[in-house]
C-alpha cells in the first residue's frame, strides 16, 4: 500500500467508526414496525417483535413430548417414571433425534411469520425465531447437553436457486451466535428431490423423504442442533437425523420455530 492510500485509510477509519455508531443510535431511537402486528414502537431491545406480541404469542402453556414436541394432554403425558412427557409413538418407535424444541404451534397469527419468511423473504422473522429458540436453549439445556454445531435442514438445490435463500439457515446463523457455537450451512446435503409433502399421507411422507440427506462433514461424537422453520410430520427432521446418526453423531436436537399440532 502506498503512503497516500495508507493515509486515506487512517483518515477514513474514525469516520467509518462514527458512522456505524450513528446508525446504531438511529436504529435505537427510531420507531420500527413490529413484524407481526405492524405497530411501530421504539423497541430498545432491537427485537423485530413488539413487547405486546411477544407476550401474547411466545408464552404458550403447552405440555409437549420432549422428543418430537407434539402437544400432549396432561393425562396422556403420565407414563411410567422416567418416561414422562414422551408421546406414545415416540415411546414405541423412538426417532433418530433425541429432543425437539419449538416456540409455538403453527397457528394464526404466527403462521403469517413463517409464510412471510419463506415466501416473502422477511429475514427479520428469522432473527425473531432465532432469538426465541436461543432463549429456550438457555432455559432448558445444561452445559453438558449443549450442542457442538448448529446446522440447517438444507433445501433442494432447485428450491434454493428459485428462492435465493434457505429460511432454515437464516434462523440457524443467529441461533448459533446466541449459543456461541459454530454454524455450518453445508453439513447436510439433499440428495433426492421430494414431491410436495402436503399431498401425501404420513406413511407416504416418511417414505418420500427417506434417505434424502448426505452428511458432508465428519460428525462422529458430535451433538448436532438441527434447525428448521416449521415441523409437520417430523419426517424431514427424522431423515436428516438418521443420516447424521449413521455417520456417528452422538446426539441430535431439533430447533424448530413452529410445529403443527397434529401429524
Ligand atoms: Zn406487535
Ligand atoms: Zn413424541
Amino acid at each position: 500500500m502506498g503512503a497516500p492510500a495508507a493515509m486515506r485509510m487512517r483518515e477514513a477509519a474514525p469516520l467509518a467508526f462514527a458512522g456505524r455508531w450513528a446508525r446504531r443510535i438511529a436504529r435505537l431511537a427510531l420507531p420500527q414496525a413490529c413484524i407481526l402486528c405492524g405497530a411501530s414502537c421504539v423497541n430498545m431491545s432491537q427485537r423485530p417483535m413488539c413487547p405486546g406480541c411477544d407476550a401474547d404469542n411466545w408464552n404458550e402453556a403447552r405440555l409437549r413430548c420432549r422428543v418430537c414436541a407434539i402437544p400432549l394432554s396432561f393425562v396422556g403425558a403420565r407414563g411410567r417414571s422416567g418416561e414422562r412427557y414422551v408421546c406414545e409413538p415416540c415411546k414405541k418407535t423412538p426417532p433418530a433425534f433425541e429432543r425437539t424444541f419449538v416456540l409455538a404451534d403453527y397457528r394464526a397469527p404466527l403462521e403469517q411469520l413463517a409464510v412471510g419468511l419463506k415466501f416473502g423473504g422477511r429475514l427479520l422473522v428469522a432473527r425473531e425465531f432465532a432469538h426465541g429458540l436461543g432463549r429456550v436453549a438457555t432455559d432448558e439445556l445444561t452445559l453438558e447437553h449443549w450442542p457442538d454445531v448448529v446446522t440447517p435442514v438444507p433445501l433442494a438445490h432447485e428450491r434454493l436457486v428459485e428462492r435465493g435463500f434457505n429460511q432454515a439457515w437464516e434462523i440457524a446463523r443467529p441461533l448459533a451466535r446466541a449459543l456461541a457455537v459454530p454454524a455450518d450451512p453445508a453439513l447436510l446435503r439433499r440428495v433426492a428431490n421430494t414431491s410436495p409433502q402436503s399431498r401425501l399421507d404420513l406413511d407416504a411422507r416418511r417414505r418420500n423423504v427417506g434417505a434424502a440427506f448426505r452428511v458432508e462433514r465428519p460428525v462422529h461424537g458430535l451433538h448436532l442442533a438441527l434447525v428448521d422453520d416449521v415441523m409437520t410430520s417430523g419426517a424431514t427432521l427424522e431423515a436428516a437425523a438418521r443420516a447424521l446418526k449413521a455417520e456417528g453423531a452422538r446426539h441430535v436436537t431439533n430447533f424448530v420455530a413452529l410445529r403443527t399440532a397434529k401429524d
